[in-house]
């Protein structure tokens, strides 16, 4: 799947899910902490492909999974810019992230977010609940 098809999916898994636990009365404090990684694994094992085996995307001891992907992540399939080398970028953080890295690979630049657990942070999550996952991830501007 590629990263707009998944895009559209978790969208609407994303605020399915929402939606359910709001009937249930879980909003602000409770749905951050109904998102926390080991909940979700008991009570959302559909959710994320890495529950099954219950990995998780970062190791770090507190991990929460209602950002996933990041709102700082953009992506354009077309390019977003082409380097004086002739490198493609295909995604960038909006936020220039301290541990943001890129790789390189067949002529084309990736982001690799594997370092940075900004988005699974509980403060910040916390800057986007009342807002749709859509709208959360669509806050940022490409800079
Ligand atoms: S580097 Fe961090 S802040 Fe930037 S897009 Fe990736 S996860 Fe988000």
């Amino acid at each position: 799947m590629g990263y707009k098809s998944w895009f559209e999916t978790h969208a609407q898994k994303h605020e399915a899910l929402v939606a359910k636990l709001k009937t249930q009365g879980i909003a602000g404090e409770a749905l951050v902490a109904y998102f926390v990684f080991e909940n979700m694994v008991k009570c959302e094992p559909d959710f994320c492909p890495l529950y099954a085996r219950g990995k998780k995307c970062h190791d770090r001891a507190y991990l929460n999974c209602f950002l996933c992907a990041c709102p700082h992540f953009r992506f354009k399939d077309e390019g977003l810019h082409v380097r004086e080398n002739g490198v493609v970028v295909k995604s960038v953080c909006a936020a220039n992230a301290r541990f943001a890295k890129r790789f390189v690979y067949e002529g084309v630049e990736h982001l690799d977010c594997s370092a940075c657990v900004v988005p699974h942070n509980k403060a910040f999550v916390r800057k986007y609940l009342g807002k749709t996952w859509k709208e959360a991830m669509q806050e940022c501007e490409v800079k």
